[in-house]
């Protein structure tokens, strides 16, 4: 890629999409399409086909669809689902007949099977059932991988697929029944340490273990693979940091200030048991994250002070 080069952010209202777009232009690469209210509604095929017919993006960070937590995936696997599916099929085939040059589809690690060897490698993809309370979103997301390789397939199209661990960070949904476990906690710890509550409420057994990362090394791990990936296989975004629920609290109330105790409420789901991804072929190529899992919740809980409880913009609306 040049500094000219036109690149569309497909889901730039999604928490990856807005660490592309604060990335793409610092690290040079200005010559954006499609951005804020000049971006389709990628649900909408012929919007998505007349965007492409004008602006002719030569690469496309296809990272749109929404996405939500556990509760998110329990209330709304339908509307989750069906987006998802459309926001692929749409985005794929018009980049496939504009001519993209390189695109890059980012899926779920939810996609992979409940039970495969950890670390998950995409050698397990499709080996067995998925973790039933987001079957229907990474069901969507599988499907979306699929059809990049079958572009590969059949057009020798340069679509990679990738796969992320749990992104969090700046701009992400802090709707506690809708969010993501650290954002949802964020905002938990938060009202309970301004209430001056001794109980701060987390779902499930706390023994589940996630690798997270941090929003911004997602979208540098993003444009890395981009830059230096072409593989048939999906690639692993990983190398963050793999911690159980219970620690990833911890470490949430410490940064809030709560300091009170976790209760753990065994009546809401656990999800799948571990999710660590083998990164090792990503890490081979010469990327690695930037920030500690710490440094991140931090800056995290001070764009959620700022954003959310000053209420200097509105929060990300996940579906
Ligand atoms: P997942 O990786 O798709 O399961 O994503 P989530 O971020 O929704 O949940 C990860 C884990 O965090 C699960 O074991 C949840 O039970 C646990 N968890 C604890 N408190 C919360 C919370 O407030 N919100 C969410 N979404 N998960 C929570």
């Amino acid at each position: 890629m040049t500094p000219t080069t036109r690149i569309f952010v497909a889901g730039g209202d999604t928490l990856p999409g807005a660490a592309l777009l604060d990335l793409l232009p610092a690290e040079e690469f200005g010559s954006l399409v499609g951005v804020g209210p000049d971006e389709p509604d990628l649900t909408d095929a012929l919007a998505v086909n007349s965007f492409f017919a004008a602006e002719r993006p030569e690469v496309v960070f296809l990272v749109g669809g929404p996405s939500g937590g556990i509760g998110l995936n329990r209330a709304r696997p339908a509307d989750l689902m069906l987006a998802n599916l459309q926001v692929a099929t749409n985005v794929l085939d018009a980049a496939h007949r504009y001519g993209v040059r390189k695109l890059l589809y980012l899926a779920s690690s939810c996609a992979y099977p409940r039970e495969a060897p950890q670390p998950l490698s995409p050698r397990s993809l499709g080996t067995g059932p998925l973790e039933p309370t987001s079957a229907p979103y990474a069901t969507a997301k599988l499907a979306g991988a699929v059809l990049c390789d079958a572009y590969r397939r059949q057009y020798g199209s340069n679509f990679i697929t990738a796969f992320p661990a749990n992104p969090f960070g700046p701009g992400d949904d802090f709707g506690a029944d809708s969010g993501h476990v650290i954002p949802a906690l964020i905002r938990r710890a938060h009202e309970a340490a301004k209430h001056g509550d001794s109980v701060l409420s987390v779902w499930g057994s706390g023994t589940p273990r996630r690798e997270f990362l941090f929003s911004r090394d997602l979208a540098s791990a993003c444009l890395f693979a981009l830059e230096n990936y072409d593989g048939d296989a999906p690639l692993n975004l990983g190398g963050g940091t793999v911690l159980s629920i219970a620690e990833a609290a911890r470490v949430v109330a410490d940064v809030v200030g709560f300091r009170g105790r976790l209760a753990f409420d065994t009546s809401k789901p656990d999800g799948a048991p571990l999710k660590a991804l083998d990164s090792s072929v990503l890490r081979g190529l010469g990327w690695a994250p930037a920030t500690t899992f710490r440094d991140a919740v931090e800056e995290t809980y001070h764009w959620f002070l700022h954003h959310v409880t000053e209420g200097v913009c509105r929060e990300r609306t996940t579906v």
